[in-house]
């Protein structure tokens, strides 16, 4: 059997992996399909589980991106709840938790990434959540209730979206934020403080150099505490402070890096017959002459697409213009570009929403950033991501 009508094992089966099955085949694949996953879920999209599933507007079980009809339909082996706990590189072989030895041939490793954990003092009562799969969403969900306090640790995206829909579901809400500034790694300090003063707007406490030091109550989080002495009185905390690419599988295996899996401008690792591809894909960006890794849903659709064609003897260099959206409220963010590799932002409005744009040193314009409505952002954001293509 040659390697190219062998099967293809992909490990992770959540966006990227679902997504690059699906474009296998779509792309012509005719051989078996692999697809191993540690979570008991079929794959599932997670940009909802932070909005319409908090909101109760969609089930969590809504959120899978194919009904498990599918995975039959189009003959992809779906393993579930089966976390992959070695590689052996040399025999071609995996070692799942339940003792199975599986052959492989070619090899996706699309693990993704995971919260980065709270270790304070009383981070283990109850009503304490990350929010990462849908158990978080469904419990953070319930307990989102008329009068309730909410604490937000960390003012990333997902922390102000929790928020926003803890807020519209008649939560008194506090956002704590060690960092000075809001989605301070994306994001330039004007279009933070433009997204912030959303929320103060609307009567969300949010706090910036504030540290928490641990939690108290009974069974149940009752109360967090601040350095500064200060005790915040509240009925559930939600964090959301990084997360941490999952890469120590392929670290074992020799193919790990401090920041995600390596791979080259064609998502292949040094080991030719392993790629890798969405959060955990640290690879090389021809577009800013450095290693890059995303955490988003647009790298995660377009890389799944990149490495499906190169698991098939293509050699499609991926530098998208990275993109992201959040949606907070009645308003959306989208984010074309790397706006944080700007020094200097002008402002532009259009209609009742408006655009960053992040220039560096130079003048280079380096990303865009848009607020507001959908209707107004979506066409110039677009546009501006067709310039930055072509820089
Ligand atoms: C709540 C939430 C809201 C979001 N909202 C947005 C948004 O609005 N806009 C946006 O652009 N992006 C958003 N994102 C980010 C986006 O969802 C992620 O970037 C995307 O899911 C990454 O896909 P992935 O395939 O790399 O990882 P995942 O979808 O996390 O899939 C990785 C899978 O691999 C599994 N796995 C890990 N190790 C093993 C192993 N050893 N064996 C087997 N399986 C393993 C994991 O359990 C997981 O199921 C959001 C993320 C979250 C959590």
């Amino acid at each position: 059997m040659s390697a190219l009508q062998a099967p293809i094992t992909i490990v992770g089966a959540g966006h990227s992996g679902a997504k690059a099955a699906a474009a296998l085949r779509k792309h012509g694949w005719t051989g078996g399909i692999r697809l191993i996953g540690a979570e008991p879920h079929l794959p599932y999209d997670r940009p909802p589980l932070s909005k319409a599933v908090l909101l109760g507007k969609k089930t969590s079980e809504q959120c899978a991106f194919y009904p498990r009809s599918w995975y039959a339909e189009k003959e992809v082996d779906l393993m579930l709840g089966s976390p992959v706990v070695r590689i052996d590189r040399e025999r071609g072989r995996l070692e799942l938790t339940d003792g199975s030895d599986l052959a492989y041939h070619r090899l996706l490793l699309a693990t993704g990434s995971t919260p980065n954990p709270l270790t304070l003092p009383g981070a283990d009562l109850a009503n304490i959540w990350p929010l990462r799969a849908p158990d978080h969403a469904n419990a953070i969900a319930g307990a989102l209730q008329e009068g309730r306090r909410l604490v937000v640790i960390g003012a990333g995206v997902i922390g102000l979206e929790v928020a926003a829909a803890a807020f519209e579901r008649g939560c008194s809400v506090q956002v704590l934020e060690l960092a000075p500034q809001a989605m301070g790694r994306s994001l330039p300090a004007a279009v933070s403080e433009a997204v912030v003063a959303e929320h103060r707007r609307r009567g969300i406490d949010v706090r910036f150099g504030v540290q928490v030091v641990g939690f108290d109550g009974h069974d149940a989080v009752e109360a967090v505490r601040l350095t500064t002495g200060e005790i915040l009185a509240c009925d559930a905390v939600v964090y959301g402070v990084g997360v941490r690419p999952n890469s120590d599988l392929a670290a074992a295996a020799g193919l790990g890096a401090p920041n995600g899996i390596r791979t080259n401008r064609y998502l292949q690792t040094e080991d030719e017959r392993i790629f890798a591809c969405g959060d955990v894909c640290l690879y090389d960006s021809e577009r800013y002459g450095q290693p890059v890794r995303l955490e988003n849903w647009r790298n995660a659709e377009d890389q799944a697409d990149t490495v499906a064609r190169n698991l098939l003897g293509e050699n499609r260099a991926f530098d998208e213009v990275p993109w992201f959206w959040s949606n907070q409220f009645d308003f959306a963010l989208q984010v074309a570009g790397l706006p944080a590799l700007g020094c200097r932002t002008e402002v532009q409005g259009i209609g009742r929403s408006r655009l960053f744009l992040s220039s560096d040193a130079d003048g280079v314009l380096r990303g865009v950033s848009a607020l507001g409505a959908i209707r107004d952002i979506a066409a110039p954001i677009k546009e501006y991501k067709g310039v930055l293509a072509t820089i």
